[in-house]
């Protein structure tokens, strides 16, 4: 039987830059995107033979902005997409990244058309004070104009992000998003959360903003209580964290995202996409000239590649299931690797939950809500 991947497209053109951004994302290049887009459907093309025995059950379009270009061409690329296609079972989940300012009724038209079924749109505040702080170019009421699109056209898989802690965001602000974002949810049928925590990246418009005094942000404190405030409030609307940063109403959780989060294997293509299978990770060229060249060379377009052993892999394994509120199944975890994990983590698993970050019951290893607070204290020990 073949086993299951999930597909990673990158999509990395944006109206402009967001001052926090470090991704691979280009502005002002529109002249490239048609080749870029051929790149990347040639890209697919050359791994039919790894993806002929594979079962496609998810695919991302992320970015940069997918919603940015013109939906032809993510149309394009679902069709070779479906070139790969086996059965009807495949593609269980097509999720596309959205911008408020960048969709129409007719690119959703495409994407409907084209077979994406679910819409991860950019919210992050919904304070336009705020929003201009860290340069994003939408105001609230262009997310709530696209949220009467969803519903026009009977789309009700959305999930939006939010962001915390923010120049200018307060407590009392941040529950004003919350609450905003439950009663727009309620409204609109919003099913997922993504919360992300801003970092400030060195030589970003941001970092520069800070460093010279013209913005500030909240300190650690309110950055603690915004996190309490933020679980406490979506739990108490009914919202279940299923992932460290992740919330959803139930059967709704991101099936693209549990593929990572459970060490699943997965293609990226695009530039600076990275993919996982058969256990080693690849990353492709950060420069989109060089990934275009490659396409067109017929060159590999892999700068880095990863192998990872039996304990890079087990470690990777513990760190991403902890993200996940069931945490590790200790049966699994032997099945799986073939060795028990106390044997192997014993000093390191003893240590965190005699000090309560970690969970221990019969069956499984979980985060406590003390161990959720200093993940990345938990994740050190593995690391
Ligand atoms: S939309 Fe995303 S990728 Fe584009 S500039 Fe903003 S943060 Fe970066």
């Amino acid at each position: 039987m073949n086993k299951n991947i999930g597909i990673y497209i990158h999509i990395p053109f944006c109206a402009s830059k967001c001052y926090y951004c470090d991704f691979t994302s280009y502005c002002n290049r529109d002249e490239v995107i048609q080749d870029y887009i051929n790149s990347v459907c040639n890209e697919i093309l050359k791994n039919v033979e790894i993806l002929s025995s594979y079962h496609i059950i998810t695919v991302y379009f992320g970015g940069g902005t997918p919603s940015y270009i013109n939906s032809n061409y993510i149309v394009q690329i679902m069709e070779v997409l479906k070139l790969l296609q086996k059965d009807e079972d495949e593609f269980r989940e097509v999720t596309i990244e959205l911008n408020p300012n960048s969709i129409t009724e007719e690119k959703l038209k495409d994407y409907l058309n084209c077979g994406i079924n679910r819409f991860s749109i950019g919210l992050q505040s919904t304070h336009n004070d705020i929003l201009k702080n860290i340069g994003r170019k939408h105001t609230f009421d262009d997310f709530k104009h696209s949220c009467s699109l969803f519903k026009k056209l009977n789309i009700t898989n959305v999930s939006l992000d939010i962001m915390y802690p923010l120049p200018g965001l307060t407590i009392e602000r941040f529950h004003e998003t919350l609450n905003q974002v439950i009663d727009i949810s309620k409204e609109y049928a919003i099913e997922h959360i993504s919360s992300y925590n801003l970092e400030v990246h060195p030589n970003t418009k941001l970092d520069f903003l800070l460093k010279n005094g013209f913005l500030s942000l909240p300190n650690e404190d309110e950055e603690y209580e915004m996190r309490n405030l933020l679980i406490n409030t979506l739990e108490k609307a009914g919202w279940k964290q299923y992932e460290i940063s992740n919330f959803a109403k139930p059967g709704y959780e991101s099936l693209h995202n549990l593929n990572y989060w459970n060490q699943g294997e997965y293609l990226g293509f695009g530039v600076a996409a990275s993919s996982f299978f058969d256990g080693s990770r690849y990353t492709n060229t950060n420069s989109i000239e060089d990934y275009i060249e490659s396409m067109a060379t017929s060159t590999s377009t892999v700068i880095e590649k990863d192998d990872l052993d039996k304990l890079d892999l087990m470690k990777e394994y513990i760190i991403l299931k902890l993200r996940l509120k069931e945490g590790i199944d200790i049966d699994k975890f032997k099945t799986k690797f073939n060795s028990d994990i106390f044997d192997l983590f014993e000093q390191e698993l003893d240590y965190l939950i005699s000090n309560r970050l970690l969970i221990h019951d019969d069956k499984q290893i979980y985060l406590s809500d003390r161990g959720k607070e200093v993940a990345n204290l938990v994740w050190e020990k593995f690391i």
